[in-house]
């Protein structure tokens, strides 16, 4: 085992966030523009490059692993890579372990391969979800496919993976949706997650139209549900609560309105290998540099310390002017949120 990652604030880094493509088969409008520009595929890491950064990672004490995207069930062959990573959940050959391999998906392909993922030694997943109507999930994706979703969701069930659903809010286009996702959600057995939209990449149309501040969903379901808040914590942004109706809990994730940052574990690499330091910054390391060099072990992991040492101590967002740029100009789907 090499030295764990520990940034210059003496935060442990834990906690990757790899994307595996920045392609997607939906259009999230908040997300990014129909005619969206993907990169090149030669920038793109192979499965090969993304598992043996992924187990440099590992090395150095990572312990647990989200895949991303764009949507990463979309990647040629990605199940190889998971099952490739699923055999470090546990290892104890001295290399480094997992404690868990998981991923954010959008649900549409989930129906193929939800068994694949449990056979890899995937247990949860979270899966995006912003509202259960046909229609208003057609205009928020520009796709005709929640029957799609909610297939996948269904499989996903049976193999027996434990779902979240994440909702990101909007207002004036699923806020009215929100409690009923919530009720149907945890009637499911899935625990849910909602997100506020985030200034992110240049999209048609002006997210501050629609953003919604939770304190004001919360205000709302409270008008309803009977929320508790819960001690439940997971290292990162949410804070959750209980709904005593519906026996479920609900996860509040505030980036622009709450400060998370002091007990951050985690970093982000995107698809071409670029390490972002902060999700609300942009410090970053190019990690394709270091895989592509003569020693990739060893340069991975300069490049590694390099990170921790530009880590910043929080965020810089702000969503907070009309009109105003946005606050990075790289989109959600490059570094998979
Ligand atoms: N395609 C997968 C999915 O949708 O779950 C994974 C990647 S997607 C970029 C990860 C999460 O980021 C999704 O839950 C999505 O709703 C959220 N997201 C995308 N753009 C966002 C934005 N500008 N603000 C807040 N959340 C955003
Ligand atoms: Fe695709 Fe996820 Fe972005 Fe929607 S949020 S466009 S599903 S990457």
């Amino acid at each position: 085992m090499q030295a764990p990652l520990v940034d210059q604030f003496r935060r442990r880094i834990s906690y990757l966030r790899l994307s595996v493509t920045d392609r997607c088969d939906l259009r999230c409008t908040y997300c990014m523009p129909e005619r969206m520009t993907f990169l090149p595929r030669k920038d793109v890491l192979s499965l090969d490059e993304l598992h043996r950064m992924a187990l440099g990672f590992i090395a150095r004490g990572i312990t647990k692993l989200r895949l991303t995207g764009g949507e990463p069930l979309v990647r040629r062959d990605v199940i190889d890579l998971i099952r490739a990573l699923g055999r470090r959940v546990g290892a104890d050959d001295g290399q480094g372990a997992l404690e868990e391999l998981t991923l954010t998906t959008n649900g549409t392909r989930l129906a193929e391969f939800a068994d694949d993922l449990f056979d890899a030694g995937v247990r949860r997943i979270n899966v995006s979800l912003d509202t259960l109507d046909r229609a208003r999930f057609e205009a928020l994706t520009r796709r005709d496919s929640l029957g799609q979703v909610m297939e996948g969701l269904a499989a996903a069930k049976a193999a027996g993976l434990k779902v979240k659903i994440n909702t990101v809010a909007l207002k004036g286009v699923n806020e009215a949706d929100i409690g009923e996702i919530m009720a149907w959600a945890h009637g499911q057995g899935f625990a849910m997650s909602l997100i506020e939209v985030m200034p992110l990449g240049e999209v048609e149309g002006d997210r501050f139209d629609h953003y919604l501040p939770l304190t004001q969903v919360r205000d709302s379901l409270e008008r309803r549900w009977t929320l508790t808040p819960s001690s439940h914590r997971t290292g990162g942004p949410a804070r959750y609560v209980d709904v005593a109706e519906t026996g479920g809990r609900l996860g509040f994730i505030t980036p622009l309105t709450n400060n998370f940052c002091d007990g951050c574990n985690r970093v982000r690499v995107t698809a071409t290998g670029q390490l972002y330091a902060c999700l609300g910054g942009s410090e970053q390391v190019d990690l394709r540099a270091a895989m592509r060099s003569d020693d990739p072990e060893a340069a991975l992991s300069a490049a590694l310390d390099v990170a921790m040492a530009i880590k910043p101590a929080r965020h810089a967002f702000a969503i907070d002017r009309a009109g105003a740029e946005p606050a990075l100009a790289r989109h959600m789907s490059m570094t998979g949120g």
